[in-house]
């Protein structure tokens, strides 16, 4: 790891737009207004610690007030638009992103320390690709008519259709680690099917959500439509799941809040969506293009620092590949430039605050408490930024802390397998069950692999590669529903049947 680049944020270096905005006072999102709130708190830059901006601190009767605001919409302007009008402002929405494409991603940098490029790319860019998909389905939403056959009905002639109309309300709530792009994916397919949205973005990254919010307005999405509220208070997304008038849930985050949620939406009889943790195996055969596997794998894990929900984080590599994996991957970990995420130059940033990065050190602290070998890293920075080296833990057996639980950070637990059977096994052999990848040129190894694996996403010689077109949801503890694709657009809608009872003659009489 190296350490060359400056560690804080440069301010110089944000465009003028980002500057003024960062300056606003930062209110509420409601009913297509800014509502300034009776309270603050204090946003912190990551990279130092210091202070930037407040955000709004919103109450339970703020939440009630943005709820009341989508309901009207629904039942109102927004209600009454035609799929061609709903697929024209997500379309003029994804150019606005674009064009906003410099400021948006500098914000989301300066909130949660991720590097600009990253932002740029995952929160900007690939928002403005799932806005433009999603705004095709609202023109494809359709039904069924079938001609019905009741036995107990034996005059006239039944039809039956079936309509997909809106779920109604949707109180979505999302974490930090890809703040505006998560707010997108739920908030995309909601209004694709006619939905309005209350957006409840993490305490730490809430002002993309509100730069969006005008965006929208802009795009010609109507008042009250996309409603965000913020807060640091803990009973803030609860005041929103548990609110009568609000149709579904939709929530990504860590298992442990997701598992409240679905609970409290369950009781409710609420269309609920839940997204959560992972704990993703890479599994590395000895067949494996290493110079593509070895790279991947570390990137895999090092990404967005560590913070991604589906994080390589857990190493299998065959035992007769096993070292070379494990050097390949600790040098690359070692020439990572750690530095200030404004910095293009910076491989890596901090984590988002040093709760986390404190949080993220005593797990590897843990693991060798444990018996795990810490192969790099394993350290903050003498620095007041959350920054964490990027870790290596090898040796690792299966009823470690290290190995079962999820740390979000850049630390890598490593183990090596003797046959397929034992890197399949060891792979499940976890309470999640988001994604897998496998590292291999043999075809029946692979076909065996896929097939085997327990997880919503299995990748094959790449890792977290996310289309738009195919559905990203996990099994077992990490998630219910689906992300993105026509699931996630489906799931946002409430079937009703009809059925309809003619009395006049058969169409075939008049043949
Ligand atoms: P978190 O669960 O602490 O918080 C997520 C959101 O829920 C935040 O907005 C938070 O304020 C809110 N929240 C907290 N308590 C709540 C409650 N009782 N009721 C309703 N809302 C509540 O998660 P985090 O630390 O912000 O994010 C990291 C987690 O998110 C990791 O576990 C990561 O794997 C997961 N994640 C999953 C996916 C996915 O698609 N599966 C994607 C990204 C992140």
């Amino acid at each position: 790891m190296e350490i060359e680049l400056g560690l804080d944020n440069n301010y110089e270096l944000l465009g003028q737009e980002t500057r003024t905005f960062l300056e606003l006072p930062h209110g509420l999102h409601i009913g297509g207004r800014q509502i300034q709130t009776a309270s603050t708190y204090a946003l912190r830059d990551p990279s130092n610690g210091q202070v930037f901006a407040h955000a709004g601190q919103a109450s339970a009767s703020d939440v009630g007030e943005a709820v009341t605001a989508a309901k009207r919409a629904l039942r109102g302007s927004w209600g009454r638009f035609r799929p061609h009008q709903r697929e024209a402002c997500l379309l003029r929405l994804a150019q606005l992103l674009e064009e906003h494409a410099r400021t948006l991603s500098e914000i989301e940098t300066i909130c949660s320390g991720r590097l600009l490029r990253n932002t740029l790319d995952v929160d900007v860019n690939y928002s403005a690709h799932v806005l433009r998909y999603m705004a095709g389905w609202s023109t494809k939403l359709s039904g069924r008519t079938t001609r019905l056959s009741v036995p107990y009905v034996t005059d006239g002639e039944l039809d039956g259709y079936t309509f997909r109309e809106p779920v109604g309300v949707v109180a979505a709530i999302v974490p930090w680690n890809v703040a505006l792009g998560l707010a997108i994916w739920k908030i995309a397919p909601a209004l694709a099917a006619g939905c309005t949205v209350v957006l409840k973005p993490a305490p730490s990254t809430p002002l993309t959500a509100l730069y969006l919010a005008q965006l929208a307005l802009e795009a010609g999405v109507p008042e009250g439509v996309l409603n965000i509220v913020t807060g640091s208070e803990p009973g803030l997304g609860e005041a929103m799941v548990r609110h009568p008038d609000v149709d579904m849930v939709s929530f990504t985050g860590s298992t442990h809040v997701g598992r409240l949620v679905a609970r409290e939406a369950a009781g409710a009889f609420k269309r609920v969506s839940v997204e959560l943790g992972g704990k993703s195996p890479v599994i590395i055969a000895q067949d494996a293009d290493l110079s593509r596997a070895i790279p991947q794998a570390a990137w895999a894990i090092f990404a967005n620092h560590g913070q991604n929900c589906c994080a390589g984080s857990r190493l299998y590599a065959h035992a007769s590949v096993y070292e070379q994996v494990l050097e390949g991957i600790v040098s690359i970990a070692e020439s990572i430039k750690l530095g200030a995420p404004l910095d293009s130059d910076s491989a890596m940033g901090p984590l988002i605050n040093r709760a986390h990065s404190e949080y993220v050190l005593n797990y590897v602290k843990e693991g060798v408490r444990e018996g795990a070998s810490l192969r790099t890293g394993g350290a903050g920075l003498d620095h007041p930024g959350a920054y964490v080296q990027p870790t290596v833990l090898a040796g690792v057996s299966p009823t470690m802390r290290v190995v079962r639980e999820e740390i979000f950070g850049p630390v890598l637990v490593a183990a090596s397998f003797q046959n397929d059977a034992q890197a399949v096994s060891l792979a499940n052999d976890s309470e999640f069950g988001l994604g897998a990848s496998i590292w291999s040129r043999d075809l029946d190894r692979v076909r065996y692999m896929t097939r085997a694996l327990q997880a919503g996403s299995v990748w094959v010689n790449t890792h977290n590669t996310l289309d738009v077109n195919l559905p990203f949801g996990g099994w077992k503890n990490s998630g219910m529903g689906h992300d993105l694709s026509e699931e996630s657009v489906l799931a946002h809608t409430r079937i009703k049947s009809s059925v309809h009872h003619y009395m006049e003659q058969d169409a075939f009489d008049a043949v």
